[in-house]
């Protein structure tokens, strides 16, 4: 869909499981008014609602591993042509793997317009799995099948076989922004902001 902005913000929010990006992306969706695409979010629902896809990929998600690139691909570009996207996106949980970068590039360069601007959030590895841990106590486990301990440690491997590449893929193309994950949720969504609106990062 065309947008109507002449500048549509269209931010991909990067990093581990636990670091943040949901809680971060959906403050910095509503604070720049534009779509938030959370792939997570989309195939949990799929499986709450015990679609043809949900049931294919709920053994996936348990497993705390990848849905294969073309699902999720289909999936994006799906969204991403819905009108309240049309000014711009919030993608969170998107791309993890290479092929999923630069099937993204393609969709970006048909839509025309501005870049992505990638964010990645840089939190150190013994936090995440602190995070993950309170947040499966919290969940009682009820919230997400898929943050036990051993899913969530599972869920950190495949990151780094398969996911951390794709900063390399969008440092190489200079579209790759650092941000520090560590802190308050108000002091990191602060950072955020002043990073997509250009202001100097305190
Ligand atoms: P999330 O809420 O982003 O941590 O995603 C939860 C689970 O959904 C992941 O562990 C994967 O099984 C699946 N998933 C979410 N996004 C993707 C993606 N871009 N590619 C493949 N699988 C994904």
């Amino acid at each position: 869909m065309a947008s109507t902005k002449a500048n549509p913000a269209r931010i991909v929010l990067f990093g581990p499981p636990g670091a943040g990006k949901g809680t971060q992306a959906t403050l910095l969706s509503k604070a720049l008014n534009v779509c938030h695409i959370s792939t997570g979010d989309i195939m949990r629902q799929a499986v709450a609602n015990q679609t043809e896809l949900g049931k294919q990929i709920k053994a996936i998600l348990d497993r705390g591993e990848l849905v294969p690139d073309s699902m999720v691909i289909k999936m994006v570009e799906e969204r991403l042509s819905d009108p309240d996207c049309a000014d711009g996106f919030v993608l969170d949980g998107f791309p993890r793997t290479v092929d999923q970068a630069k099937a993204l590039s393609a969709l970006i360069a048909k839509l025309g317009g501005p870049n992505l601007m990638v964010i990645e959030l840089i939190v150190p590895d013994e936090r995440i799995l602190e995070r993950i841990r309170r947040r499966s106590a919290e969940a009682g486990n009820s919230a997400r099948s898929d943050d036990s301990e051993d899913v969530a440690r599972n869920r950190i491997m495949v990151y780094w076989a398969q996911t951390a590449p794709v900063s390399d893929y969008y440092r190489a193309r200079k579209e790759l922004k650092d941000i520090d994950g560590v802190g308050k949720v108000e002091d990191v969504n602060a950072r955020l902001i002043a990073l997509v609106k250009g202001r100097p990062v305190a």
